[in-house]
């Protein structure tokens, strides 16, 4: 047995890393994490909407379907268990005219086939019974979608993971891996700039944004691995229009749209935004800028079945960029979560594309690569 200064090193302390580290540091150690911020969240995990999806879009057995139905009914639980705050408040798709009933049905449909039992079409009285100020007359009603304060989320698994002797060094940053035999040594750089190296038996990419370049730290390149840059803008409502809704309520998306198209988000503490849309970045360099002028487009997207709201209502608040493995015009992809004993390099790791329902999937996720790692049935 060679001797490693840890069994597992986590590249990336956004939620997926964190939960790894929370998941495997109960029955292995010890367990690193090394984070090129001084926080963990700084990036794609407080840049999102914050939503506990019920996993009504994917085709079934992909791993989005399985780990976000899996991980929705984990994070309620774990919610509840750790006293973090989460509404259930549920989720609507307004066909806001005949021609978009069949849409809606075909997503109530595609949720039951992945097993989402609860989801059901509503009519009019309903629909305006549980949301006044909506307009539609018919919408696919989804009551277990809910939403979480992410951030009370990742910094509660960051305590259990302390508790459980996870080591994390913020403010180091991965800049070369180098395989071994029997494991990897790890490069990293402080905000100093000295460098420093360790040896882990095993790696966990969990780098979001970075993850290509990380996985060609240790000379894995697969074109397959190419992550592609999507924007997505937010905008705040005020002027109290805040107050007139309460739940999620999107349209039926448009057969082309890359996102879920731009929706109410509500979040634990009272706040309405209303996002995301999605550009794509033609730079491989992520940018989080917000451009006050698309209040408009926001305004256009959302008027039919929101017609309360006018564009002076929306205020810019936040983007996130999502990793996605499509660009514009590339069919559907699953995550890509894959040990890399195939290419030579066992008990590496990768994660690839972990775009939404990233959030959700989570703690599902983390408990599929402990299995991945050391158990073999999946
Ligand atoms: C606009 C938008 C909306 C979304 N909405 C939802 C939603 O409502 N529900 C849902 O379930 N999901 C949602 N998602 C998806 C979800 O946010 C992501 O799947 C999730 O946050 C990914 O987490 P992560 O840990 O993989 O990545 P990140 O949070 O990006 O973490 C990766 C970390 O790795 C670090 N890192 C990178 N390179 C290095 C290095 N070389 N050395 C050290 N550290 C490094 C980074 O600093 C970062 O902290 C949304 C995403 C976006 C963009």
């Amino acid at each position: 047995m060679i001797h490693m200064d840890a069994e597992v090193t986590i590249i990336g302390a956004g939620v997926i890393g964190l939960a790894v580290a929370a998941r495997l540091s109960r029955d292995i150690s010890p367990v690193i994490v090394v984070e090129k911020h001084k926080k963990f969240g700084q990036e794609t995990s407080s840049r999102n909407s914050e939503v506990i999806h019920s996993g009504i879009y994917y085709p079934k057995m992909s791993l989005k379907a399985r780990l976000c139905l899996e991980g929705k009914k984990w994070l309620y639980q774990y919610c509840e268990q750790h006293d973090i705050p989460y509404r259930k408040c549920g989720k609507l798709i307004v066909a806001c005219d005949e021609s978009q009933v069949p849409q809606i049905q075909k997503i109530v449909q595609q949720a039951t086939i992945n097993g989402v039992t609860d989801a059901r079409l509503i009519h009019h009285d309903e629909l305006h019974e549980l949301e006044p100020h909506v307009s539609g007359d018919f919408a696919a009603w989804f009551p277990t979608t809910g939403i979480i304060d992410s951030h009370a989320f990742m910094q509660s698994l960051e305590r259990e993971s302390i508790s459980q002797g996870v080591e994390f060094a913020y403010a180091h940053e991965v800049t070369g891996i180098r395989p071994l035999r029997g494991g990897y040594e790890i490069t990293v750089v402080q905000a100093d700039d000295t460098p420093f190296s360790f040896t882990t038996a095993k790696v966990i990419n969990a780098s979001g944004l970075n993850a290509g370049k990380t996985a060609a730290l240790a000379g894995i390149s697969d074109k397959t691995y190419r992550q592609y840059f999507w924007k997505g803008e937010y905008f705040t409502l005020i002027h109290g229009k805040h107050k007139m809704i309460s739940r999620l309520v999107y349209q039926a998306p448009e057969p082309d749209t890359t996102g879920l198209g731009i929706h109410t988000t509500p979040d634990t503490y009272g706040r309405m935004r209303l996002g995301p849309n999605a550009i794509y970045l033609e730079s491989s360099i992520p940018e989080f800028s917000v451009d006050p002028s698309h209040a408009a487009s926001f305004h256009e997207s959302v008027r039919r079945f929101l017609p309360f709201i006018e564009p002076e209502d929306l205020t810019p608040d936040q983007a996130g960029v999502r990793p996605k493995l499509q660009k514009p015009g590339d069919p559907w992809k699953d995550f890509i979560i894959r040990e890399e004993r195939e290419r030579g390099n066992p008990g590496f790791v990768n994660l690839l594309g972990i775009e939404s329902p990233g959030l959700t999937a989570s703690l599902s996720m983390a408990n599929y690569i402990y299995r991945l790692l050391y158990k073999t049935n999946l």
